[in-house]
């Protein structure tokens, strides 16, 4: 710095100083940062200031404004650190917890659990060791209570893998698809006996459970999914060693969670809750109204004494559990899909660790639309179930006199193209980052646990080599088979199973759209004059064109910029003028609009 500002510096770093002693961002670096500058352009007015003098600066600007843009992102990625910057030595704890419980989202969470709490745990082997340990555990325990017709038990011998067939299950089970992968879990997980789950209540709870799924007869949000994502969160959690990373608590949240999320589902989506004036939009003033009616209908049934599977739960536990549960069930309200996705995303660039609910409301979201990345006998059933669900609702349109939603209209089947888009746009970018998440929480463990494992077999050596038996420890951290179940964690062949059945969903759907263009051009040629062929071929050929066109570009520009609500908003206007104009039904992102990601398409289904 050129020693003609010394004499007007520091004044001007004791006023800013004084201004901004309440920014603790915005230090000294920041302040003497604003000097060197105004004392650059009043160099540069006298014509004083050198190239390189000036270059130096800007340098100086820069880091200082990147600096300051880590610390801001993750202040905004952290609400509660507003409230860090209280002190416990000038606010007492009470004070600054009754603030947390009630200006933070973590309302009526006081106590804090500790996060530094051993990460191998003997569930781990309860659930790595399989099922027929599990079995042998069951039969000593509560056998009694729900007894597992022979063929499910078949099928469940399966529950590890990613192209679980849970209508097998479904089938085997009489229909009982949920009950038993819910109960499976929670005893491979070890949390009925953990948290002395009363295994009558629990039965009774998940018998309601399925009731509600069936209320409304629908052919997708119907128990059979809750099933389906309840499994793959078991899958994800045990493949990936994100089971290492969770307290039994939260392993116990996401498997609840999965189980009630779309709880009495009516079958329609959340704008037609909003556009008919449904008892529940009014109820939740048109706000993730379905997902606050399956979170607080599935508590409802827990308030029933026979049916509290939480009863002996401390009240510390309820708590934490019950805000897991509603954030994560909440977060599968689809319009928070690209809000998620840019905050874990901005998460990841943080060198801080990952917060929990949030990690855990990724798995949650990306299982409920995960049928995309399974083989495509599933995928495909998925698909005509969910296609199914959205021409019932688009009966109920017509006769309520209420425009077609997006992919509603039964006439309308040319839906390959939003199918492939929604692949493209929603769930390959969703896997990705929830692959990237998972790689950062996860390799540090496994880094640990290999080390763990080098120090252990030095120290069974030593043991052997001391004639005395080396016992293997199931609970104790650091444990050998404890080591090997993280080391022998695979994440890129996890990243390669979801990646290779997504690619080959993608081609299969390509095709069937050119398959389908192809019958239709026979059919015309059959029917029409050459003359009136050729037109309605340049007819055809314009209206796909422009509608490619315009959704590709909305689509890139939406993953592009991914600019959280407003950028969505302006492409969902937009779309819905591409709709209205072409009377296209490639509306993937409509249906997204309708909070209903699990959007398909199924050009040739049916026909
Ligand atoms: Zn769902």
């Amino acid at each position: 710095m050129s020693g003609r500002c010394k004499n007007i510096q520091e004044p001007e770093v004791q006023q800013l100083k004084r201004h901004n002693s309440s920014l603790p961002v915005f230090s000294e670096h920041g302040v003497r940062m604003c000097c060197r500058l105004r004392c650059l352009v009043k160099q540069l007015d006298r014509g004083e200031a050198s190239v390189a003098e000036l270059k130096k600066s800007l340098e100086y600007a820069a880091s200082v404004f990147e600096s300051l843009y880590m610390e801001e992102s993750r202040r905004l990625a952290d609400p509660e650190d507003e409230l860090s910057d209280i002190q416990s030595d000038s606010v007492p704890v009470e004070v600054r917890d009754w603030l947390a419980s009630t200006f933070t989202r973590q309302r009526g969470l006081v106590v804090r659990r500790n996060e530094d709490k051993p990460r191998f745990r003997s569930i781990v082997h309860v659930v790595q060791a399989g099922i027929f340990v599990e079995r042998m555990y069951r039969r000593t325990s509560h056998n009694a209570c729900l007894s597992y017709p022979p063929n499910a038990i078949a099928v469940l011998k399966h529950a590890d893998t990613w192209c679980f067939d849970v209508f097998a299950l479904n089938d085997a089970s009489g229909d009982h698809a949920l009950k038993f992968v819910f109960y499976e879990l929670l005893t491979r997980y070890d949390v009925i006996n953990h948290f002395k789950v009363p295994v009558s209540a629990l039965l009774s709870f998940v018998d309601s459970l399925e009731v509600g799924y069936s209320k409304h007869r629908n052919p997708y949000h119907n128990l059979v999914h809750a099933a389906d994502v309840t499994q793959t969160i078991h899958y994800l959690l045990l493949k990936t060693g994100m089971v290492h990373w969770l307290t039994e608590l939260e392993i116990f949240a996401i498997i609840f969670a999965a189980a009630i999320h779309d709880y009495e589902h009516t079958g329609t989506t959340n704008n037609f809750h909003i556009q008919t004036r449904s008892h529940e939009a009014l109820l939740y003033n048109d706000r993730a109204v379905l997902e606050n009616h399956h979170v607080s209908a599935a508590y409802r049934l827990l308030q029933e004494d026979d049916m509290n599977m939480l009863s002996n739960l401390s009240r510390d536990d309820w708590r934490e559990l019950r805000n897991l549960v509603v954030e994560m069930v909440l977060a599968t309200d689809m319009s928070c899909h690209f809000q998620q996705i840019k905050a874990m995303k901005n998460y990841l660039q943080q060198p801080e660790s990952i917060d929990k609910p949030k990690a855990l409301s990724l798995l949650l979201h990306t299982a409920d639309i995960s049928h995309p990345a399974k083989r495509w006998e599933l995928h495909h059933r998925w698909t005509a179930s969910l296609l199914e669900e959205f021409f019932r609702q688009g009966d109920k349109e017509a006769e309520l006199g209420l425009p077609f939603s997006p992919l509603c209209d039964r006439k309308s089947t040319m839906v390959a193209q939003s199918q492939i888009g929604f692949i493209d746009f929603i769930v390959e970018p969703t896997f990705t980052v929830l692959t990237e998440m998972i790689e950062k929480i996860v390799t540090p463990l496994i880094e640990e646990a290999s080390q763990a494992a080098v120090n252990q077999s030095s120290s069974v050596s030593r043991t052997e080599a001391s004639g005395s038996e080396g016992k293997p420890s199931s609970k104790k951290s650091g444990g050998s088979e404890v080591s090997c179940s993280l080391t022998t964690v695979d994440l890129h062949s996890f990243k390669g199973t979801w990646n290779q059945e997504i690619q080959k969903n993608r081609e299969k759907w390509k095709a069937q759209a050119k398959g389908v263009e192809y019958l239709e051009d026979n059919d015309k040629k059959e029917q029409n004059q050459e003359q009136n062929q050729e037109n309605q071929q340049q007819n055809q050929q314009q209206n796909q064109e422009n509608h490619d066109d315009s959704q590709n570009t909305e689509l890139e520009r939406m993953k592009t910029e991914e600019d959280g609500a407003d950028e969505v908003e302006t492409v969902k206007q937009d779309q819905q003028h591409q709709l209205d104009r072409s009377k296209s039904p490639g509306g993937f992102l409509q249906a997204f609009d309708l909070h209903t990601a699990e959007l398909v398409t199924a050009d040739s289904l049916e026909q």
